[in-house]
């Protein structure tokens, strides 16, 4: 027998408590602690039901321990894990030419985390801006409110300055522009900018759809100042707003498009797609990661493609966000007083409360969690929902009735 076994470390008990004693307090994570999971269907210690909502934060786009994926995955544990970036794999090959075959772009380039998507892409418009106009030309424009991860550059981006505090000094030459503002941006967007970053639509911030007029001015004003237009679809991308990626559906196609999250399913994966032009300013070299691209991960990812992107699968995403955002109308309309227009595509979904009740969103989603609904918040003022593309009319219809139940409790007990 293993001696590490014996010991008992893989099997002693643990619960929620062991989380405040052991883990770095970077989360406050909920009181159950899921064990067990298939499709929609999360269940905790306690053997509790739990229908998700979440996807684990837009990412099992395709389910819980979806079957195709295990399948996929297990043949490729019992082939091949890692060898490094001294060699490539078939997987890694096939996912990038999958990707370049499907998008706007020629070439891949593949992490572990939106956050290392994002890092790579903002360093390649650097890279390219300084290599093509000179280093005076390394200005970052970014949105207030936007989310782009957690590394220093990335928090330093993302438009939410409490990301950043304490952690000064910060990557220089970066500017914040109100969303949604053409005037904003045509006053930002001059000479010195390298790159524009933009989620298409803001998830973390609120799930705020982008204009389609804004983001077509961002492209015009990239175009004429010959900065680099990112599109961080690290949350809207694989499927979650109807489309293969978002950009698809606005007509406005970027030249660096970030993708991570629903990628992998649950597996770690970031990707940075690009053109040629823009990808030969990266050499030998210039940027990399040990894990990235590796077999386990580039293999779940072909296979989450190969699922997502067809036509009745995308269809039957939108055709379930009409019947969500149809319920949601009809939950509005019956408590004016709590709750705001919903908003958002496909199934990335932000509904508000209203006046009465801002900062209150946690707080209606632990109820509905009691009741056995798992709903995500978008800051203090929005509960977010963004089930898994698979999610089912039954399924919408349970949520429905929870989310109802949880509105009255919730408003008894306030
Ligand atoms: C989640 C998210 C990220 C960060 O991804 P990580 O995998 O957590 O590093 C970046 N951008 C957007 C839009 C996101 O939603």
């Amino acid at each position: 027998m293993n001696a590490k076994l014996d010991s008992g470390v893989t099997t002693r008990p643990v619960t929620r408590q062991t989380f405040d004693e052991v883990l770095v307090p970077t989360y406050a994570p909920a009181a159950m602690v899921p064990v067990r999971a298939a499709g929609l269907d999360v269940w905790d210690q306690e053997g509790k039901h739990y229908l998700d909502f979440t996807s684990g934060i837009a990412v099992s786009s395709l389910g819980h321990c979806n079957p195709v994926l295990v399948d996929a995955m297990t043949k490729q544990i019992n082939t091949l894990w890692h060898l490094g970036n001294g060699y490539t794999n078939e997987p890694v090959l096939r996912l990038a030419s999958a990707l370049t075959e499907a998008t706007f772009a020629d070439r891949a380039f593949f992490c572990n985390s939106g956050a290392e998507a994002n890092e790579a892409a903002l360093k390649l418009a650097r890279k390219y801006a300084h290599t093509k106009f000179g280093p005076h030309k390394s200005r970052i424009i970014s949105c207030l409110s936007s989310f782009h991860g957690r590394t220093l550059f990335t928090v330093s981006v993302g438009g939410q300055p409490k990301y950043t505090e304490g952690f000064e000094p910060l990557p220089q030459e970066i500017n914040h522009i109100p969303y949604n503002d053409i005037d904003a941006a045509r006053a930002a967007i001059l000479d010195d900018v390298a790159a524009v970053i933009v989620e298409p639509i803001q998830g973390e911030g609120g799930v705020i759809p982008g204009d389609k007029d804004y983001l077509q001015a961002l492209r015009e004003l990239c175009d004429k100042t010959g900065a680099l237009l990112i599109f961080d679809e690290v949350q809207s991308g694989v499927g979650r707003t109807g489309t293969l990626y978002t950009y698809m559906e606005t007509g406005v196609t970027p030249d660096i498009l970030t993708s991570a999250k629903a990628l992998g399913n649950g597996y770690p994966i970031g990707a940075m797609l690009t053109t040629n032009a823009i990808a030969e300013h990266f050499n030998v070299g210039s940027h990399g990661t040990t894990y990235g691209g590796n077999p386990l991960a580039t293999t779940v990812a072909l296979n989450v493609i190969e699922t997502i992107n067809q036509p009745a699968f995308l269809a039957r995403v939108k055709d379930a966000s009409a019947k969500i955002f149809a319920n949601l109308d009809k939950l509005s309309a019956d408590y004016p007083q709590l709750f705001g227009k919903a908003r958002g595509m496909g199934l990335l979904i932000g509904l508000p409360m209203a006046e009465g009740y801002k900062g209150r969103a946690k707080d209606l989603t632990k109820v509905a969690e009691k009741m056995g609904l798992m709903l995500l918040v978008a800051g203090f003022d929005v509960v977010r929902l963004a089930p898994a593309l698979i999610v089912s009319d039954e399924q919408i219809l349970e949520a429905d009735r929870i989310m109802r139940a949880a509105v009255d409790e919730f408003l008894a007990a306030a």
